[in-house]
């Protein structure tokens, strides 16, 4: 019809050339992986963005060709997502956490043509590399150094790559809205890991919703640290999202203990970061033991894994911090809920409104959720029903990357393989990761909420809880606890914890102590390891 608008793309060029017009001059700072800070600002970020992809071009690199980074959260990984996905080939974010046999799978099925990374990951580079045929160029994301140049001599140096760019290159026209922009593959703890390939208007989609209030509240008056790694999916688009509103931003490099963060945000004055629970883990044992606080810090994003409520209790009681507490996946982009309450909730009583918010909240615009039974027919929204968790929407998987596993869609919805309740404000609150749920006598138990309820006890450090095989109920849970240093586990006081706080029959039948629990790649707890080891600790011998 005639008389419409603009037909403007969703680029993602289009969020770094926003950023450099109308906040050319707020800043990003960066540890550097070799020590010290550097200080850039989002001008200076586009025109080495631009730069590099000129560079790319004349290195010979064609629409869509993937591109692999193993790297921290710093300014050239920035300088990477933009100039990569800009110029209209695949940034392909690679988890330097996972094993070289791993590393050399994913990069070969994505049959990437250049590698950037950090000094950090050099070992490994120059232990697989013969094992990429695809991937020519392998470039260290430093300038130009002779001493390693002359042990390594088929490095390049990120630097006089960005040297060879033109200064007046601008973004290739040809890109469209729907091409694909980056690639993030799962962490795989079954079978191999299956790419998830994003495109610029998923990409865009998602950060527009990200920034706004009810989900992760990004403006230009904050100062974000992103500790979810940018190997992690795109560090959950917070990348997108906080130049999209021109958010100043803090990148932690590879110290993300937590004497490191809080310097951090102390010393930039950040007001907002998003991370996994162990990391908080860390950085709330580090302020205890310092007896720091966090001043600037307004609110932190939780996910990846269950929050525990006595985690959302202390950041708000002892620091101040609203945690808001998310869900998602690598193949939703991966947000599927955030909690943030409602206008309505404001008249509940405080303790209710604490309650509201340790769950794993309600979906933005643009995801849909639904509860399924196993022959997918969809379960009421009743807060109480209990079911296989879908999804859909613009920034949720369709196939994964080349059609690999065929699809894995039913009725048009992605299956989660969690399992949750959803109430009917679209508060959703996961019980478990199906392959992870106890079915005891037919029951379930939830595991999330006796591991919450076990990291509330004073001498529990971590803790997670597996079914282990029973000869009479089929599982029973098993805790296994790390307890925090000094501390000596009392079993019976522990198992005891759990009265008048859970169903009787939900207690752990058993403890086992040990020194460190198993993690994956992304830091998330390795079930799989932990039922090979103590699986049939419940059976007679
Ligand atoms: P990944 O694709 O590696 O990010 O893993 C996605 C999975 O992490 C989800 O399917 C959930 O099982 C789990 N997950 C993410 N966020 C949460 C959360 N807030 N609470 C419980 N599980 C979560």
């Amino acid at each position: 019809m005639q008389g419409l608008m603009m037909d403007h793309p969703l680029l993602i060029s289009s969020i770094i050339d926003h950023a450099a017009r109308y906040h050319g001059d707020t800043e990003i700072v960066s540890v550097n992986t070799t020590g010290g800070e550097h200080r850039t600002t989002y001008a200076q970020l586009r025109a080495r963005a631009l730069k590099l992809a000129s560079a790319l071009q004349k290195r010979g690199m064609e629409k869509s060709d993937r591109i692999a980074t193993l790297a921290w959260n710093n300014h050239r990984h920035l300088e990477l997502y933009f100039g990569i996905s800009g110029s209209g080939l695949v940034c392909h974010t690679v988890n330097p956490r996972l094993h070289p046999d791993q590393l050399v799978y994913i990069m070969n099925h994505a049959q990437d043509r250049m590698l950037f990374f950090d000094k950090t990951f050099l070992p490994v580079v120059a232990a697989i590399r013969d094992r990429l045929p695809h991937t020519a160029h392998p470039v260290l994301m430093e300038a130009a150094d002779d001493a390693v140049k002359a042990e390594h001599p088929w490095i390049e140096f990120y630097e006089d790559l960005i040297g060879e760019g033109d200064e007046d290159y601008a973004w290739p026209g040809d890109v469209d809205e729907r091409d694909a922009s980056s690639l993030c593959y799962t962490s795989g703890t079954t079978g191999n890991p299956k790419g998830v390939l994003y495109s610029h208007r998923s990409t865009l989609l998602h950060a527009m919703m990200s920034a706004t209030p009810d989900v992760m509240d990004f403006s230009a008056r904050d100062c974000l640290l992103p500790v979810v790694p940018m190997f992690h999916v795109n560090a959950w688009g917070t990348p997108y999202a906080a130049p999209l509103v021109g958010a100043k931003m803090v990148m932690p490099g590879p110290g993300l203990d937590g004497a490191s963060l809080t310097r951090l945000f102390n010393q930039e004055k950040v007001t907002i970061s998003a991370g996994v629970p162990t990391i908080w883990a860390g950085l709330l044992a580090h302020l205890e033991q310092a007896g720091e606080k966090l001043p600037h810090l307004t609110r932190t994003i939780v996910g990846g894994s269950a929050c525990p409520p006595s985690m959302i209790a202390k950041f708000r009681d002892d620091y101040g911090v609203e945690v808001l507490h998310a869900w998602g996946m690598t193949e939703m982009s991966p947000l599927g809920s955030v909690n943030n309450l409602k206008n309505k909730h404001f008249e509940l009583p405080e303790a209710e409104q604490r309650k509201i918010r340790e769950s794993q909240g309600r979906p933005p615009f643009c995801v849909e959720l639904g509860i399924f039974d196993d022959d997918d027919n969809q379960l009421p929204n009743d807060g109480k029903t209990q079911g296989n968790l879908y999804c859909r929407g613009p920034w949720i998987l369709n196939e994964y990357f080349s059609g690999e596993g065929g699809s894995p869609l039913r009725k048009g919805w992605f299956p989660t393989g969690d399992v949750s309740t959803l109430d009917e404000d679209g508060f959703m609150t996961i019980r478990d990761r199906s392959k992870d749920i106890i079915k005891s006598g037919g029951e379930w138990i939830s595991t999330v909420d006796l591991e919450n309820l076990a990291v509330a006890h004073p001498d529990v450090a971590e803790a997670a809880v597996i079914a282990a095989r029973h000869e009479k109920w089929d599982e029973r849970p098993l805790l296994i606890v790390v307890p925090k240093p000094g501390r000596t586990i009392d079993e019976a006081a522990l198992l005891g914890f759990y009265e008048d706080k859970v169903a009787k029959w939900w207690i752990p039948d058993a403890v086992k102590v040990v020194e460190q629990i198993p993690k994956g790649a992304t830091g998330k707890i390795l079930k799989t390891a932990l039922r090979a080891e103590f699986g049939d600790a419940l059976l007679s011998p």
